[in-house]
């Protein structure tokens, strides 16, 4: 049974449609990303499903059971802010005993689930410690045990790691996935930030405006772009566009093919290609058979140590990048080379809008 389904969500401030007819369902147990740009509509479906906000359309199920019309604290959920909200004049331990005292847990019974709880996320031995005795990262960790602690059904958690510098942040992903392993719980996850959104989850749904406009494992998501948006906001993505004849894609002229079905010869087309996916094959080289051959210029090398970006114009003018690693010293081309950019039909794919 999934943990959290949410079904037709909608909903408008004013005239203004935050959310347009979301469906979206949280297997139990998987860490599920909401990723989309600021405004897109993740952290209103994130407090619908928390009970702070009501939908106007919709039904929330909280494993299996309808709670549209149940209060926040009656859904048996965990939250963390960005913000940490712990209580600045308890301890640690007051702060994360919060919830249980609230649901009726003192005592010996109380203390060893905080103690389990600090356990967890590495900081036995700070209970006694005031909030501000603690850095950002112990203090967003503190927050992560007060909302484990009550063994909720489903954790959520809005963009809890962006107040951290980006080291701290790093070490934190690490932590976050460890303990929502090892506690198993269904964790919904908040973020503007693909990269973070790849490493930590099971399952990304990608929204913009207010729909979700693809969600698979992150492998699928980023491989198989369904759309522009969702190949451009979710890594980087070099667009090319043609009419389709021959078999292929005519491009500036020149022949790009697909592994995909392609709409009927005349039609016009989309092809994505991530820039990672492209060999620079120098004048004097050859392009591996089967590949697509594309000619292009360099036009800037942004050289970064283990990679390089090069900056290309590809056929028609388009503006190309392709991404390499500095496998055999130094960039491969300069500003100004002629080259030719091969990469295989299987990771050239059809964007269908
Ligand atoms: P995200 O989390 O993706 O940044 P939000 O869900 O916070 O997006 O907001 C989506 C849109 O809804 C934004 O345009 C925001 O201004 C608007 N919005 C959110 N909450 C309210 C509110 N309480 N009143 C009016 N507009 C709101």
């Amino acid at each position: 049974m999934a943990a959290v389904d949410a079904q037709t969500i909608g909903k408008s401030y004013g005239a203004t449609a935050v959310l347009d007819d979301v469906s979206l369902t949280f297997e139990d147990g998987r860490f599920t990303s909401l990723l989309g740009p600021s405004g897109s509509g993740k952290t209103t479906l994130l407090r619908i499903v928390a009970g702070f906000v009501t939908a106007d359309r919709g039904r929330i199920l909280i494993g299996g059971e309808d709670v549209t019309h149940v209060p926040v604290w009656k859904r048996a959920i965990g939250m963390v802010f960005q913000s940490y909200a712990l209580f600045p004049h308890m301890s640690v331990d007051d702060n994360v005993a919060f919830g249980l005292a609230r649901r009726g847990v003192r005592g010996a019974e109380a203390s060893r689930r905080v103690g389990e709880a600090l356990e967890m996320v590495r900081l036995s031995g700070f209970g006694a410690r005031r909030p501000k005795e603690l850095s950002g990262g112990q203090q967003q960790r503190v927050a992560l045990a007060r909302a484990i602690v009550t063994r909720p059904r489903v954790l959520l958690l809005d963009e809890p790691l962006s107040a951290l510098d980006r080291r701290l942040r790093q070490e934190m992903q690490v932590e976050l996935k460890r303990i929502q392993r090892e506690v198993g719980i269904t964790t919904i996850f908040v973020t503007h930030d693909q990269e973070e959104a790849l490493a930590l989850s099971d399952h990304v749904a990608i929204l913009d405006r207010g729909r979700i406009v693809q969600a698979g494992s992150p492998g699928e998501v980023y491989e198989r772009p369904a759309t522009r948006f969702a190949a451009s906001f979710l890594g980087d993505a070099n667009f090319l566009e043609g009419v389709v004849a021959d078999g292929g894609v005519i491009v500036g002229g020149v022949l790009v093919r697909t592994d995909d079905a392609l709409p009927a010869s005349g039609a016009k087309a989309l092809l994505a290609v991530r820039p990672e996916k492209i060999a620079l094959v120098p004048a004097w080289g050859a392009a591996p058979a089967g590949a697509n051959a594309v000619p292009a210029t360099v036009r800037q090398v942004v050289y970064a140590g283990a990679a390089s970006t090069y900056l290309l114009d590809g056929p028609g003018g388009v503006a190309l990048t392709v991404f390499a690693q500095n496998r055999t010293g130094g960039p491969v081309a300069e500003a100004g080379a002629a080259v030719t950019l091969a990469f295989p039909p299987k990771q050239t794919i059809l964007i269908k809008d």
